[in-house]
């Protein structure tokens, strides 16, 4: 769909399907809520594996829609990005993703999603780097999040901007580890500092020998690198107990606790240690 610039007249056209008027509608309230400041973050803890200790957080975006309450990036990140609100949006959440780690204590990492979308915009390192200087957040607290698609497009143009960033001090997470198609190959060309294991296979650690094996593998891989190495989506003590013997330097999931909002997580950090 084509983004409609704000204030802009839009037609009602009595033929459009209903699927198409509720995005268009969905875009319509998606810019008013840019401009009323309705999208907020909450943040989830990652922990140090061995020490047990929060080591940083990953910003995720939520939208406090003014009808339909607390609604999660599912339900419009995706509408954002194809029509363009990504670029806005992605800076709102970089901006108060560096303004609110500012304040916290110590050399707490904080982790944004950067889509692909974001990086057709030739401003974003920019953008980036205009967010740590306008939160004063030292570049090597700031941690990008993206997953392989961001390489698929533009490759050459995207790897200067990745490099840019790590030369920065920023580092860059490959998501969703393990998902993908070329991992292995964007492995040996991007500047990456961190591999995240998708979720899917931590969840199934103990069920699947198949999964127990490709984290093991992929914990390998990414510390021989010298990457550092998380386990995502982890839910039990005992998923936890396992991925001990992998090797997993980091992990995130609902045992260590949710995403929460910056309230919640200020008052977690440097305190709490999970054995
Ligand atoms: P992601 O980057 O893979 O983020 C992890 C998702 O897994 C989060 O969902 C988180 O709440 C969920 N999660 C964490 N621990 C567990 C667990 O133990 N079990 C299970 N079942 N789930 C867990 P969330 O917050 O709904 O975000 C979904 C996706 O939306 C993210 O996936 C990310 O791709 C995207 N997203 C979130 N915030 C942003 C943002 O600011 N910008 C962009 N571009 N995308 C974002
Ligand atoms: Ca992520
Ligand atoms: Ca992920
Ligand atoms: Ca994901």
């Amino acid at each position: 769909a084509k983004a409609v610039a704000p204030g802009r007249f839009v037609h009602y056209d009595p033929g459009m399907s209903e699927e198409v008027e509720a995005r268009r509608r969905l875009e319509v309230e998606i810019r008013r809520s840019l401009e009323d400041g309705d999208f907020l973050l909450h943040y989830q803890p990652v922990v140090d594996v061995r020490t047990g200790r929060v080591v940083g957080v990953e910003a995720l975006v939520r939208w406090q829609h003014p009808e339909r309450g607390l609604l999660s990036p599912q339900a419009f990140i995706p509408l954002a990005e194809q029509s363009g609100l990504i670029g806005p949006l992605g800076d709102v959440v970089l901006r108060a993703a560096c303004a609110e780690a500012a304040g916290w204590p110590g050399d707490l990492k904080v982790a944004v999603n950067v889509s692909a979308a974001q990086f057709g915009n030739p401003g974003l390192f920019d953008d980036i780097a205009g967010a740590l200087a306008a939160a004063g957040l030292p570049p090597q607290r700031l941690e990008i999040e993206i997953t392989e698609t961001v390489l698929l497009e533009n490759e050459e143009r995207n790897v200067a901007v990745l490099r840019a960033l790590a030369s920065l001090g920023v580092g860059v997470a490959l998501d969703d580890f393990g998902t993908g198609y070329a991992s292995l190959a964007y492995l040996a060309t991007f500047p990456f500092s961190k591999l995240k294991i998708d979720r899917r296979f931590t969840g199934d650690i103990l069920a699947k020998r198949e999964c127990a094996a490709i984290v093991c593998s992929a914990a390998a891989l990414g510390l021989s690198l010298g990457l550092t190495v998380v386990a995502e989506g982890v839910e039990t003590a005992a998923q936890l107990e396992v991925l001990r013997l992998t090797g997993v330097t980091q992990a995130q999931g609902f045992l260590f606790g949710a995403p929460m909002p910056a309230e919640a997580i200020a008052g977690r950090i440097g305190s709490e240690v999970f054995a």
